[in-house]
């Protein structure tokens, strides 16, 4: 049982790391230690792919596989610090060529797979890529068109075949040999390139160390209530930071078997994993919850999930209404948590023997020191003690899994930082019992007749009423109020958009939230635009409703 003032007094890094034996090397930490013990012919990864067929693979052989990959990069002449990227879907040979590249030292980032030629040349040229591992398909479609502009790309591995110019991975890791002493990584070695989603601007690179395990490992204890025995999914992609941290290493740290689900979101598809996985550990991310929501009940039918203990969300704020449905659908609250791809774990966390306050992120993880501050005009910031005062998050560095640079922007990752504080650019409010409170983006908050409005707050009252099934809310120019807010709204199955209907949500959002808050436009919308990640761009809706230029749309659903 794990209470939390207890355990954040007598927590310490040194005893957690302990916990994780010898090894600083993040991959061999992650399989080897289990594939040395007990653990071995335990399930480490279990893969369903879209076809409908499954593979499972213990971590004596997923340390094999990867020791094979390590040792493929070392024939290759790929040397510690150099980059290998992935551009696949969730496939075994990604997460073989993950860990493998953990293993051989070099420095690993995955690439969403559905990006199209120009944000992967981008990527591949901010990273200096040696290597890339991909499919025969992806190569010829995305990165033989630009591969002349990627002067550092020596290799391109193949892993269904071979084409011009690249080479079949299979036969080098079928001649490659299953044992690797793995590189003795420090752990301030750079070991995982990341790029943000893109949510308010040009994605930027964070650049994440090998002692950043020591955080996967604790968070995953506290924040995802994960033991060995559990069965564990995590929804996100590993191209985003959650499906490597949350999807590949946190789970193999503590040693629990993965699921892996190759295919994209589908509603009835993800009960059936829940149920006949016997997943007892979920994480998922708030616009998956919605689109859930939005597909309506009936899609479970007669499941039912009697392994499920406990669920949890990250990427956006995640509405009161979300935890109310999964409290009566799933029978289980969603726990939300806040983190970045800057801080590379999980920083704030509702936990399993703490009562949720639905629509706070909850509480600080041990050994994380978390304020809200407020920026000085002159620089610096003054901390805000007091509670239920709005201000940015900031969170006291250094811990474990704290990025390391923004890749070829070294100014701005300097302007993240004052004195001991690292700044979140999030607006939140800290209540008196200490749960956080998000508000929003410092770059969306909408100024209004005097009032600072968080386009959370007014996009989750929206969702209290049984039409709504998403909302994105914006401020736009207003002669009077400076800006004046504006709601975009999707509809559930089952409604359609109606000048009543808009008349109704407009009194209905003016009756929750005041005159002063409340959106005085509603558009209806098919879908809000959102990143790949799953997090909803305002400032798209914002630049197509005042006609402004668009900006970096790399990172967009369905863009290319
Ligand atoms: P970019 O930095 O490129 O604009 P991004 O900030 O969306 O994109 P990520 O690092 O993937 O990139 O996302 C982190 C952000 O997601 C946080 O700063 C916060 O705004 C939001 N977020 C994550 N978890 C939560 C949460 N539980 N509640 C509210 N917001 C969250
Ligand atoms: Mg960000």
């Amino acid at each position: 049982m794990f209470d939390y003032a207890t355990c954040r007094d007598a927590f310490s890094w040194a005893n957690e790391r302990g916990e994780l034996g010898s090894l600083v090397n993040m991959a061999a930490a992650c399989v080897d230690r289990h594939a040395r013990g007990p653990g071995a012919d335990r399930v480490a990864l279990r893969y369903l792919r879209r076809d409908g067929s499954t593979a499972s693979i213990d971590y004596a052989a997923l340390a094999a596989a990867t020791n094979r990959f390590a040792n493929v990069l070392a024939s290759l002449g790929v040397k510690r610090g150099e980059t290998v990227f992935s551009l696949l879907g969730r496939v075994h040979e990604l997460y073989v060529a993950a860990l493998g590249t953990l293993k051989a030292g070099a420095v690993f980032c995955p690439l969403f797979s559905a990006f199209g030629p120009e944000p992967i040349e981008a990527r591949l040229n901010l990273g200096a890529a040696k290597v890339v591992v991909t499919t025969a398909s992806f190569y010829a479609k995305k990165i033989a068109p630009i591969r002349k502009n990627v002067p550092s790309l020596a290799h391109v591995l193949i892993i269904d075949g071979a084409l011009g110019g690249t080479t079949d991975l299979r036969p080098l890791m079928n001649g490659a040999s299953e044992t690797f002493e793995p590189a003795p990584t420090r752990a301030d070695d750079w070991a995982l390139l990341h790029f943000t989603s893109g949510t308010t601007g040009k994605p930027k690179g964070a650049m994440h160390a090998h002692g950043a395990l020591v955080q996967h490992y604790v968070t995953a204890k506290y924040a995802l209530d994960l033991r060995p025995g559990d069965t564990f999914w995590c929804t996100a992609d590993p191209g985003w930071v959650t499906g490597m941290s949350y999807g590949i290493l946190a789970p193999l740290a503590i040693g629990v078997t993965s699921v892996v689900d190759e295919a994209d979101f589908d509603a009835e598809r993800w009960y059936r994993i829940l149920e006949e996985e016997r997943v007892s550990v979920w994480y998922t991310a708030p616009t998956a919850v919605r689109m859930l929501m939005k597909a309506g009940p009936e899609l479970i039918g007669d499941r039912r999930f009697p392994a499920l203990r406990f669920i949890a969300s990250v990427g956006e704020p995640l509405n009161p209404e979300a935890v109310a449905w999964s409290n009566e659908i799933l029978r289980r609250p969603i726990h939300d948590n806040w983190w970045q791809t800057e801080t590379g774990g999980i920083m704030i966390a509702n936990y399993a023997a703490m009562s949720i306050k639905p629509g706070s992120m909850g509480k600080p993880m041990p050994g994380i020191d978390a304020a809200i501050v407020e920026r000085l005009p002159g620089g610096g910031v003054k901390v805000i003690d007091e509670p239920d005062v709005e201000g940015e998050l900031a969170l006291k560095q250094p811990w474990p899994s704290m990025f390391r640079g923004y890749l070829g922007e070294q100014r701005r990752y300097e302007a993240c930082f004052s004195g001991d504080w690292y700044l979140s650019g999030d607006l939140c409010r800290r209540d008196e019992e200490g749960y956080y409170w998000f508000v929003g983006r410092a770059d969306d908050i909408i100024k209004s007749a005097g009032h600072l409005i968080g386009p959370f707050e007014v996009e989750s009252a929206l969702m209290e009423h049984p039409a709504v099934a998403e909302a994105g809310v914006i401020g736009k120019p207003d002669p009077v109020a400076m800006e004046a807010v504006k709601a975009f709204v999707s509809l559930k199955r089952g409604y359609e958009p109606s000048e009543t209907l808009r008349r109704e949500l407009l009194g209905f959002s003016r009756q929750r939230l005041g005159a002063a808050i409340a959106p005085k436009e509603i558009a209806f919308i098919a879908e809000l635009p959102r990143t790949r990640s799953g997090k909803i761009m305002r400032r798209l809706l914002k630049a197509r409703e005042l006609g402004l230029p668009e900006g970096d749309l790399s990172t967009l659903e369905g863009g290319r």
